[in-house]
């Protein structure tokens, strides 16, 4: 067995301490990013009615309160829906007009 010095030990893990956060945010991107669409047929998307396509241009996820997702994206997490993605153009009867 390799033994270190008390003064390798504090310098490997000041590396991992220093390292970890942004893992963290980098895994939480990759999961947010890979979460599965939601399906329209999903009983609590059909419970507010949500669409991939709003009927109203106005009205849309990319606009509501609730979207997280990147103004470019396509698709984007919705605090509503939590582990799955909405389309920015999609809407359902939980939105809210975002503040600003
Ligand atoms: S609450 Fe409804 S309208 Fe708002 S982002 Fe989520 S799915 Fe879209």
């Amino acid at each position: 067995m390799k033994n270190i010095t008390r003064r390798q030990f504090l310098g490997s893990t000041a590396v991992v301490v220093a390292i970890s956060p942004s893992l963290i945010l980098t895994s939480r991107s990759v999961v947010a990013a890979e979460a599965p669409r939601l399906d329209p047929i999903d009983a609590q998307a059909k419970a507010l009615a949500y669409v991939h396509q709003s009927p109203t241009a106005d009205n849309v996820c990319a606009n509501c309160q609730l979207y997280t997702g990147a103004a470019d994206a396509e698709w984007g997490p919705c605090a509503i829906f939590p582990g799955k993605q909405v389309a920015a153009a999609g809407w359902c009867s939980a939105w809210v007009k975002q503040a600003g």
